[in-house]
């Protein structure tokens, strides 16, 4: 099939190239020219394992990266959206995807054949029908349903593990407005005949999408919470306790031969430092906002998120539990990016920690593969050193805060061993065995630091 692609960020270049890796030829568009041109060269734009094997493969053959909306539209059959959807004044902003319906809508005004549209973007419900189906309609002079399919088809990838998801698939969301844009949306996705597909109406699929990232953020805000609750009592680890959560068997079910199935979504109850990255602060926002605007309360996702935000303080409270003042106390930050995997920070948990040792006077010395550019331009902080490998990033350092769990830093135990004087380490991820490190300090985990008399748990966090 010829597809073309509107929007060449993370979801839009994995489709691009994943799909043509399936046989399909497909133009990628942007606006951003200079993004377009990198590619066009064979330079990646943003790090994701294994996308650059699929590049090398496609590029000039079946991939074709290009500014030119109008020629994409018009010499391929579908066309997906997959343009950001950002909040804006704590509501969904549809900016980009109504400019992105305009532009495509031009594009087949000139194009006489039958054409169909798909939104692959994360949207709130109603919007492809109410708002990119009129969009589309304006701008071209044609209707939809008649002479354009429309159909919305949200993307469950993982970043870090995005090409491997999109190869793979659980499930094939197509939600559509007529029998017909579903028919090309099923020959799109042929390729992928193992995969599960739920043909359903679109505002059904923009639900769907939003439930399973809701959920996801729920389970991780219920484990901080359990953690947080964990490290108030003493001899209680949050390990211990959701580890054994996790083997209730309606989680990890027995297997007849009395083993175990652990599902991947034990990863997600586990405690830590809260969630990042650009979709589940984004997505449960967008939804809380979205029920509030249609007079639904949104009372549990309000409080997810509440509890999320609040879930940094917690790295920055245990540190302060050794050190009243952070003044002059060399700090080294292990994982800037918003997990393992990618060099995505929007929304990280370090650009919250790190701006908050900063000002309280501590030196920083930030760590870590693959996400250091992505931060020097985010956070204009004089205050931040930047060490490429961990055992620069450790050297002559007060404490260590992991934020990342990177496996890079997991062999950090072992680089401490021969230290006479241990720095403190607080685990944000709790990635490391506790036994190992001399000064260990956990989320979930009581602190091993006497509490000062007057000293105000609450107070710091309030600060932060
Ligand atoms: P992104 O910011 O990485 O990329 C968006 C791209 O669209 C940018 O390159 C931008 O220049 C381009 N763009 C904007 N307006 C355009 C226009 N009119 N024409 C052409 N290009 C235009 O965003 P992303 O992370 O890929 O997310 C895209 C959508 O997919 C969002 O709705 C997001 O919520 C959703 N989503 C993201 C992920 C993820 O892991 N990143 C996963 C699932 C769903």
């Amino acid at each position: 099939m010829h597809v073309s692609i509107v929007g060449t960020g993370y979801v839009g270049l994995v489709t691009g190239l994943c799909l043509a890796e399936q046989g399909h030829r497909v133009a990628c568009v942007d606006v951003d020219t200079a993004k377009i041109a990198r590619l066009a060269d064979g330079v990646l734009p943003l790090y994701e394992p294994g996308l650059d094997e699929l590049l090398d493969r496609h590029l000039g053959t079946r991939f074709f990266p290009t500014t030119d909306l109008e020629k994409a539209v018009k010499e391929s059959e579908l066309t997906m959206i997959t343009v950001g959807t950002p909040i804006e004044d704590g509501a969904i902003s549809l900016k980009f995807i109504e400019s992105a319906a305009d532009a495509i809508g031009r594009a087949l005004g000139h194009k006489p054949d039958y054409h169909v549209v798909v939104v692959k973007s994360t949207v709130v419900p109603g919007t492809t029908e109410d708002c990119v189906g009129p969009a589309l309609e304006r701008a071209s002079g044609k209707k939809v349903g008649v002479d354009i399919g429309l159909g919305m088809n949200p993307e469950f990838l993982r970043e870090g593990e995005a090409v491997e998801d999109f190869q793979n698939p659980d499930r094939i969301v197509l939600g559509a407005v007529d029998a017909r844009s579903h028919e090309w949306m099923v020959r799109l996705y042929a390729p992928f005949h193992d995969a599960q597909k739920i043909l359903t109406n679109t505002r059904t699929a923009e639900m769907i999408k939003y439930a399973s990232n809701a959920l996801l953020a729920t389970l991780i805000s219920f484990s901080n919470e359990i953690g947080n609750l964990c490290s108030a009592a003493p001899d209680v680890d949050v390990v211990d306790v959701l580890g054994a959560v996790h083997l209730d068997k309606r989680i990890s079910p027995l297997t007849p031969d009395r083993g175990r199935i652990t599902p991947s979504i034990t990863a997600y109850l586990r405690a830590g430092c809260g969630f990042g990255g650009s979709c589940f602060p984004k997505d449960v926002r967008a939804l809380i906002r979205w029920g509030q605007d249609h007079q639904r309360p949104v009372r549990l996702l309000t409080s997810v998120l509440e509890t999320n935000e609040a879930q940094h303080g917690e790295v920055v409270a245990l540190l302060k539990k050794h050190f009243p003042s952070l003044a002059g106390i060399r700090v080294s930050v292990l994982g800037l990016a918003f997990k393992a995997g990618t060099d995505d920070i929007r929304e990280s948990p370090a650009l919250r920690v790190i701006p908050a040792l900063v000002r309280e006077g501590a030196q920083v010395i930030a760590c870590d593969p693959v996400a250091i550019p992505a931060v020097r331009l985010a956070l204009d902080e004089k205050n931040i050193q930047y060490a490429q490998s961990l055992t620069e990033a450790i050297e002559g350092v007060d404490a260590i805060v992991l934020l990342t769990a990177w496996p890079e830093f997991l062999q950090l135990p072992d680089l401490l061993e021969d230290l006479t004087e241990a720095p403190v380490v607080i685990d944000g991820r709790r990635a490391f065995e506790k036994a190992r490190l001399r000064r260990y300090e956990g989320i979930g985990l009581r602190s091993t630091a006497v509490t000062k008399p007057g000293f105000d748990r609450e107070g710091v966090e309030a600060e932060i």
